[in-house]
């Protein structure tokens, strides 16, 4: 059994700290100036991570909101509306940034577990009306984080890409945790690259890189988005540092997921046993999200109170509501952490 001193890290995958190997593939990086596109390993980055999906190109940015919000400014004229779920990153955790960046408008859906359908989406789509704003973008999020780490099945994004197509709108994936999903459900990566006309992946979350995100797209929609990241000011010089950290994560990271997922699924199994436990979100990848409904014997009854009693036994859990508490599993976490969480939960 591991010390009960050793914090054991559940508020973010984004936790992670780079391993010793990892930092070696930084400090080996050949670099150059990434905003004249001389940056070698970046380049590298860019195009591995294209070809991987079976895009064109992509684009290095210092973070998924950078990428998210650059992404929508391409997309988007101001005025225009951007069609996304009540609970997704880039409405909810995003500063207001589609208002302030793209100066769009979002039309929220609410799905289940942050999901939405083609059919809710068909309703939303405005008609060509001067009253009306333009609608221009659907903006998805794989796995959905606010839905507990759920994953989306491909049919229902194709059917929302063809109603993309027939009324001209792009469509973007905040694929924050897009390897997740993949993993989770043994997907063909190219089958993303198929579906959306953008798509960003984090670097920094379950990947373990400790910064950094990739927006991809098409040839020309990448060079637009060159062009709206200098003006963000993410054009940054011998990036290539931070790039060979997410090859390496590209490189050895991925399979490795599936431990995260397991880990996730004894997590929630033990919070089942909980009296003071309601619904669990089904778990589908590293993310377990639940209901304090409380229980007068064990004296948890807040999501507040479920944070300090755990964090008083050294494991750090994050309250999303005042009812609601999400753990994420990542890299750091060993099945040792997971042994010593699920024993402290028996006990309270
Ligand atoms: C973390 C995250 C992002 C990007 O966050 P940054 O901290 O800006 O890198 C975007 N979307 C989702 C769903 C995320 O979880």
């Amino acid at each position: 059994m591991i010390e009960s001193t050793t914090s054991i890290e559940f508020r973010s995958d984004t936790f992670t700290k780079p391993t010793e190997s990892m930092l070696q593939a930084m400090m080996a990086a050949p670099v150059g100036d990434d905003v004249f596109g001389e940056d070698p390993t970046v380049n590298a980055l860019e195009h591995s991570v294209a070809d991987f999906f079976g895009m064109e190109a992509g684009l290095f940015c210092p973070s998924g909101t950078m990428t998210n919000q650059i992404a929508i400014q391409v997309h988007t004229q101001p005025g225009d509306e951007v069609i996304c779920e009540a609970g997704s990153h880039v409405y909810f955790y995003e500063g207001g940034g589609i208002a302030k960046n793209a100066g769009a408008q979002v039309r929220l859906v609410q799905g289940s577990f942050g999901q939405i359908t083609a059919e809710q989406v068909l309703p939303l789509i405005n008609p060509d009306d001067v009253h009306r704003a333009r609608t221009r973008l659907v903006s998805l999020e794989n796995t959905c984080n606010r839905g507990g780490g759920s994953c989306y099945d491909l049919e229902e994004i194709a059917k929302i890409r063809s109603l993309c197509d027939a009324h001209g709108l792009g469509l973007h994936l905040d694929g924050a945790r897009l390897m997740n999903a993949i993993m989770a459900k043994q997907e063909d990566p190219k089958a993303y690259g198929k579906l959306f006309h953008s798509i960003s992946l984090c670097l920094s979350k379950g990947l373990g890189a400790p910064v950094g995100s990739v927006l991809l797209g098409s040839t020309s929609y990448i060079k637009q988005a060159r062009r709206v990241r200098k003006v963000m000011g993410g054009g940054m010089r011998q990036a290539g540092y931070l790039a060979a950290a997410g090859l390496y994560a590209m490189q050895h990271n991925i399979n490795r997921l599936a431990e995260d997922h397991a880990h996730a699924k004894q997590l929630a199994e033990a919070l089942k046993l909980c009296s003071w436990v309601g619904e669990i979100f089904p778990v589908e990848t590293n993310i377990v999200i639940f209901k304090v409904v409380g229980d007068p014997r064990s004296g948890l009854n807040t999501a507040q109170e479920v944070v300090a009693k755990l964090q008083a036994n050294n494991i750090r859990v994050s309250a999303m509501s005042p009812t609601h508490i999400r753990l994420v599993t990542h890299l750091d976490v060993t099945q040792e952490m997971i042994h010593r969480t699920v024993e402290v939960l028996k006990g309270f």
